[in-house]
């Protein structure tokens, strides 16, 4: 006899021995009335969930390019389903290059010879030889446990034994793998992680993006030192409307940086936004207000400002260099921002507006501006819990920047992202400047319910794809009537 009909046999005596026949025929038929052409399509999505849960079978890791064409970690899930190990899901590692030093370690080779020493060879093993034994037998479908796993395979911190960059790719392609094997889109089951089963809310908001139009610092090649000039539509418009808003503003910069410096100035930073030849941030700001015009905006009204200085890399011997050769002590520093957001009145947020370990200038700019504007914590936070309650307890910031590679794991990062809102802080989700195609922040935003995103510039590959995974995410809540009112 074949197995299914050796199965089939053991149903019919099971059947038989309890009497349950004719209840189940009163069900089937039913069924067939109700559901006429997906009756059993219906009865075997039912049932499947009662099959033994998927496992985690393997985790294999390869080395991929991201948008600065620097190597970073990949890793594949693949899934027991139904007896059968199949490839569920993939995603990668981004990389910043202004990054904090309490970050979570990327580790590189460091063998000069393969990508200038920036090869991932290590953490790709580390992926094949160290996480995916320790998460073999898991369930996907249950991130928090998962990640745990990951963090207890490397046991630091900062995962200086196997890598964040090994770490991240981890957790992001077992979110993706967990969702798929949920039938849930990601931003669901996020949610789901989110809330930990519980009370997760019945709708859901999209984040207000902040727009990286005009780049400087490490992200371009010029002299501006504060590294991102960024737009916010205002925050009651739908989304598809805010990402139309400021892609038109920054096609008009585009156009004005060309009618005054040359086609040069049109040529993009690393997160997609312009890298013209200014020199100072007031010079930046003026030419932003006149293309929110040109597009036919209101600054302060349909468009706002934000910055983020990331002054850490500007910063040396207790002096800021805010422009070349131009040095400030941290009190100048906060002068000067105060004149920005006098004169630019849209100026609406100030990320790392000084140096991540300078605490007493982050505490006045605090008590200076913090009514007034959001002050954002990238690399003072590094997305960590230990200094995000020290900055919570000591007003060192309103908002968190929230980078899940600075701390490893996503269920990390949800963790300070529960902080920040129970001190009642703002949560930004954030890319890097390094990035892959992939649009987990963007369904990451969505599940924890952070008001901004920041996701560089409404240009590049690696940058739309998050805005565009946005718009798919709006249409489907609208769709389903979950969008938050
Ligand atoms: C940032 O500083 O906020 C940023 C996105 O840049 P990076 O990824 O280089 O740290
Ligand atoms: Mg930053």
């Amino acid at each position: 006899m074949s197995d299914t009909a050796s199965t089939a046999g053991k149903i019919q005596e099971y059947l038989d021995d309890n009497k349950l026949q004719p209840t189940l025929q009163v069900i089937i038929n039913d069924l067939c009335k109700q559901l006429p052409s997906d009756a059993f399509g219906y009865l075997v999505n039912q049932l499947l969930p009662k099959c033994a849960p998927p496992q985690i079978d393997k985790l294999v890791g390869r080395e991929v390019l991201d948008s600065r064409a620097n190597p970073t970690v990949e890793v594949d899930v693949y899934a027991i389903v139904r007896d059968k190990s199949r490839l569920i899901a993939r995603s990668a590692a981004p990389s910043g290059a202004s990054t904090g030093s309490n970050e979570a370690m990327e580790l590189r080779d460091g063998d000069n010879d393969r990508y200038m020493g920036k090869g991932v060879k290590r953490a790709v093993d580390n992926v094949n030889t160290i996480l995916s034994p320790a998460v073999a037998r898991a369930n996907p479908t249950d991130l928090a446990a998962v990640d745990d796993l990951l963090c207890k395979a490397d046991g630091t911190e900062l995962k200086t034994k196997v890598g964040g960059n090994a770490i991240t790719a981890a957790s992001f392609a077992v979110a993706e793998a967990g969702a798929i094997l949920l039938d849930l889109p990601l931003y669901k089951h996020l949610a789901n992680v989110f809330y930990r089963g519980r009370d997760t809310p019945k709708t859901y908001r999209l984040p207000t993006p902040m727009v990286n139009i005009l780049n400087g610092g490490k992200h371009a090649g010029g002299n501006l030192k504060i590294q991102e000039f960024m737009i916010m539509p205002n925050a009651d418009l739908p989304f598809t409307e805010k990402l139309r808003y400021v892609t038109q503003v920054y096609h008009h910069l585009g156009k004005l940086l060309v009618s005054k410096y040359g086609v040069s100035a049109k040529n993009l930073g690393d997160e997609g936004g312009y890298a013209p030849p200014l020199d100072n941030a007031d010079e930046a700001l003026g030419m932003i207000e006149q293309a929110i015009s040109a597009a036919g905006f209101t600054a302060g009204k349909d468009i706002f400002l934000a910055l983020d200085c990331a002054s850490s890399e500007f910063y040396k011997d207790g002096k800021y260099e805010i422009a070349p050769k131009k040095f400030l002590t941290g009190d100048e520093l906060l002068n000067y921002y105060e004149k920005l957001v006098n004169d630019h009145p849209a100026l609406r947020s100030i990320e790392d507006a000084f140096d991540e370990k300078d605490y007493e200038m982050w505490k006045k700019s605090m008590e200076r501006l913090g009514d007034k504007i959001m002050l954002v914590g990238d690399d003072v936070f590094t997305t960590n819990t230990n200094l995000l309650s020290r900055g919570i307890n000591e007003k060192w910031a309103n908002a968190l920047l929230l980078k899940v590679n600075q701390i490893g794991t996503i269920s990390e990062a949800m963790n300070a992202a529960r902080m920040m809102f129970e001190a009642s802080g703002q949560v930004i989700v954030s890319h890097r400047s390094g990035e892959t195609t992939n649009s987990v922040i963007s369904d990451l935003a969505v599940a924890t319910g952070a008001r901004f995103i920041k996701t560089g510039a409404p240009a590049r590959g690696e940058r739309v794809c998050k805005y565009n995974r946005l718009l798919q995410i709006e249409e489907e809540l609208i769709n389903e009537g979950l969008l938050e009112k």
